[in-house]
Parts: C-alpha cells; structure tokens; sequence
C-alpha cells in the first residue's frame, strides 16, 4: 500500500498551470534513451534513428474549454483535432495518427455524438491523419475529450523551444487575437439569447472572428511552406495561449530575451474594427487573446529574404541576450515590458 505522508494543503491557485506541471514532474526519471525529449515542449520526441516519433495529447473539458450552447459538436470534435495537429506542426513535424478518448454523461445522445465523430472524421480527412483508437465511458456530468497526435519527423528538422539565438527574428504566421474575440462574440450572443430567444443574430460583421473561435485550422501547410523555402526555424511553438505567454515559453527555454514590435503584429480588419467597438485594446488582445493556433518561431537573421515578401508571415521582433525580458516597442516608440498574460504600460 502507497501511503500518502503529505500532511499540508496548498491551493491550486497559488501555483497556476506551468507551476503546477513542473512541480509534479520534479522527479520524473527517463529511463529509455530513446526518450529524446520528454515534458517541456509542444510533444515528446520519441527514437534514436532518422526519423523520430512526437507524441502530445490534449484533454477539453465542457464549461472549462468549451460551452456547447453556442459549440456546435460537429465543431467541437474539428477543433479538438486541431489542438493536437498544431503541436505536432509546432516540432515542424507532420501528423500520421490519432486517438481520441470521451467521458460522456446521458444527457448525450447517439446523434449527438455521430456529430462531434463527424467533425472528428472531417478533421482526419482534411489533414490526412488516421483515427487508430481510444476510449469511451461515462461521466457523472458533461463531456470530456481527450486526443493524442501521434506525428513523425525527421531528426534535423525537428524544432524546439530551446533552439533561439542571440538577433535570430520572431516570426508568427497568419494573424492573431481573433479566436479570443470570436469567443467575446459568441458569450455576448448568448446572453443576448438568454434576456430574448426571438433576438436576431447579429453575426454577419464578425464571421472571421467566429470561424476562428469555431473552427480553427492547425497549420500544417505552414510545415509544408518552411520546407519548400528550404527555412530551418531554429526555435518553434504554437500560439495556444496568446502570444506573450508563448514568447516567454521560447525565451525561458533558449535563455534569451525579445523585443517585440507593436505594429508589427499580424492583426485582421475585422479584429481592429471589433476592437474599436468593444472599446478593447488590440494589442493586448493579440498578447493575451489565445486559441489562435498560429506557429510562432524563430530563424537566423540569414534567412530574412526567404521569409519577408511571404503573405504567411509577419516578423514581429528579435531575440536578444537579456534572459526573459520582453519589450514591446509601441507605436509611439516606447519600450514597455511585457508579462506572460497582457502587458505592463510601465517605463
Ligand atoms: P501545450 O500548451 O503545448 O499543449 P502544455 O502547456 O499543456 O503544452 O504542457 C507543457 C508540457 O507539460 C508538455 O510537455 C506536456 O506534455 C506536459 N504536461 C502537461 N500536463 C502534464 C501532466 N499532468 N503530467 C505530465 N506532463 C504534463
Ligand atoms: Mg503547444
């Protein structure tokens, strides 16, 4: 019998997520050599030879990571594929298996489930992965899913968090903060919808922002476009929690620092005019916003010409040898730092 001799009673909430993970992990042993990477980056990376196995899962919860009043299922098992497919991409790898566990209570029914399968199905047909396995059973209340990605790349392309050097350049594909305020949209509909059922919709002006909150796409052609440019990024992550907590991540592992520039972030029309109108700060919602599931990486100041004319990405900043200082140089000119969530208009 393991007997539990830890007497004290520390909150959860005094340590947050990456605390809590590191704490539990301390003492985690390798005991395979072929374990060549294990907690710490977006997957695992498994196998000594030329090409290597990455291996990450991901586990949504209902009212924690989604709330199926306004999540269509059908999208809700897409976007629970997407997760995991972007953490794969993040080691510029590419995605071969899934399998995909639910804890469902019987408020489900079966044709509620043959919708989140179909979003599940479309998902593995679009980005040519295979459903190989899992698990099902009940829960007393709400779904839960739980996906693993099983992807392959080959040993020197896989990208870490680890790998930034001194002036290589931040660079982020696509554009950011418009699934947080897809997800703004969505809550302030449906409080519209609770006071007044017979309400009409008023979605038309944010359909961009909604189909990044709804459904998201891993970028797997980012992958793709990388090798055809023949660009080796020298460090990697995908921007899950918005963009400042990600940087601080590849700054923390590479030992560096970054500055950032303000008008240099990637932002969409539709999220400067919905900020403007949700009187929000664009800027601190591309920091802080999350669920983008845009690659944000890092290359050698040689690969600039490949990488400025493309439409995919934006250079957002550099890296430099100040470990873990980020600045954020405004539109103004200022330099202020930033912190893992938003930023701090000080200095
Ligand atoms: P991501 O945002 O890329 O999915 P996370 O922040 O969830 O990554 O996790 C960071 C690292 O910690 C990953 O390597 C992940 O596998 C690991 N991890 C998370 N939770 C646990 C846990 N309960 N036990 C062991 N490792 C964990
Ligand atoms: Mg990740």
């Amino acid at each position: 019998m393991l007997e539990d001799k830890n007497q004290s009673r520390t909150s959860l909430s005094e340590l947050g997520e990456f605390k809590l993970i590191d704490h539990l992990t301390q003492h985690t042993v390798i005991h395979h050599k072929d374990t060549v990477k294990g907690i710490g980056d977006d997957c695992a990376v498994i196998g000594q030879g030329k090409t290597q196995t990455l291996v990450t899962t991901d586990l949504l919860v209902e009212g924690v990571h989604f709330d199926l009043s306004y999540m269509p299922l059908k999208h809700l098992g897409y976007k629970a594929v997407m997760v995991n497919l972007s953490d794969v991409y993040a080691m510029n790898g590419m995605a071969k298996q899934i399998t995909v566990s639910i804890a469902v209570s019987n408020r489900f029914t079966l044709e509620a489930l043959e919708e989140l399968y179909a979003g599940i199905q479309l998902a593995c047909n679009t980005y040519k992965v295979d459903l190989v396995g899992g698990d099902t059973t009940s829960s007393t209340k709400g779904l839960m899913i739980s996906i693993t990605a099983i992807g392959e790349v080959e040993k020197e392309k896989c990208v870490y968090r680890n790998g930034a050097g001194l002036n290589d350049l931040l660079v982020v594909s696509g554009d950011l903060g418009a699934a947080y305020l897809g997800l703004q949209v969505l809550e302030r509909e449906k409080q519209v919808f609770q006071v007044n059922p017979n309400a009409e919709h008023e979605l038309d002006k944010y359909t961009y922002l909604v189909e990044r909150q709804l459904k998201p796409e891993a970028r797997k052609d980012v992958v793709q476009l990388l090798s055809d440019l023949e660009v080796q990024p020298t460090s990697m992550i995908d921007i899950s929690d918005g963009l400042s907590s990600e940087i601080l991540h590849l700054c923390k592992q590479s030992k560096t620092g970054c500055q950032l520039y303000e008008d240099k972030i990637p932002l969409d029309q539709q999220v400067i005019s919905t900020c403007e109108e949700f009187d929000m700060d664009s800027t601190t919602i591309a920091l802080s916003g999350g669920e983008d599931y845009e690659l944000l990486f890092t290359v050698k100041q040689e690969d600039f010409p490949k990488i400025k004319a493309n439409p995919n990405f934006s250079i957002i900043g550099h890296m430099t040898d100040e470990p873990d200082l980020i600045q954020l140089v405004t539109r103004g000119g200022q330099k202020v730092d930033v912190i893992a969530q938003g930023w701090n208009a000080i200095g």
